[in-house]
């Protein structure tokens, strides 16, 4: 859920007369959080890794709709940041839910075989534009929940069930790691602002969440097939 839906959603103070100013009160503030320079440019990294990673590894399909996703992101997320609404909010998590997506492909790809990963990805791709649209023609976020939620359970037991056809597994370990403390920095983006009021946590989320990408860059890099 967003930041704004969160704070519009939060239950009445006691003072009825003050209601609608203090709730117009705290959007303003959640929009304007939002806006802040720092979280437009601190996605800037998203572009610079996806930019190189599709130059280097952009020929196999899973991994060009993967890095793809992840030089999209820089700009969607940006253009949300710049103006944060509903409709500028799909462009900033549909790079994201396609390059999720993709990273379930290519993790089966390469523990379930070619042809299972290459079956799964465009079903997976649809699965996540739909359940954006569904959202916005809805309101109801139930299936996008879903589509994140998923791979973060089907990822780990992947992992776990399958060895790799390639060396390099540690490398998905530090962007699990590096995802785990973004989603902290998220979370405790007003009380990390709060320290100086320069760097929020949201804008550090970007960079952890940059950091993931790059280690999967690394991996693609680095990685050596095993015989
Ligand atoms: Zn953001």
């Amino acid at each position: 859920m967003n930041e704004l839906s969160v704070t519009v959603g939060k239950p009445c103070r006691p003072f009825r007369e003050n209601v609608p100013y203090a709730r117009r009160a705290r959007r303003t503030q959640a929009v304007e959080r939002l806006k802040l320079p720092s979280d437009q440019i601190s996605n800037l990294p998203f572009v610079v890794v996806g930019a190189i990673a599709l130059w280097q590894f952009g020929r196999d399909r899973a991994s060009f709709v993967l890095f793809l996703g992840i030089f999209l992101t820089g700009f969607g997320s940006a253009y949300y940041h710049w103006n944060p609404k509903n409709d500028t909010l799909f462009w900033d998590r549909l790079p994201m839910a396609l390059t999720f997506m993709a990273i379930l492909a290519l993790a089966a790809e390469e523990r379930l075989g070619t042809r299972t990963g290459a079956i799964l990805l465009w079903p997976l791709l649809a699965l996540a534009v739909f359940s954006l649209l569904l959202w916005r023609w809805t309101d109801d976020l139930r299936l996008y929940g879903w589509v994140q939620f998923f791979p973060c359970i089907a990822l780990p037991l992947l992992f776990v069930a399958r060895p790799s056809k390639y060396s390099g597994t540690s490398y998905w370990l530090i962007a699990a790691a590096l995802y785990a403390l973004a989603k902290l920095c998220e979370f405790y983006d007003h009380a990390i602002y709060s320290i100086g009021f320069i760097l929020s946590g949201h804008t550090l989320k970007h960079f952890a969440a940059a950091g993931a990408c790059l280690a999967i860059l690394r991996y693609f890099q680095t990685r050596r097939p095993i015989s």
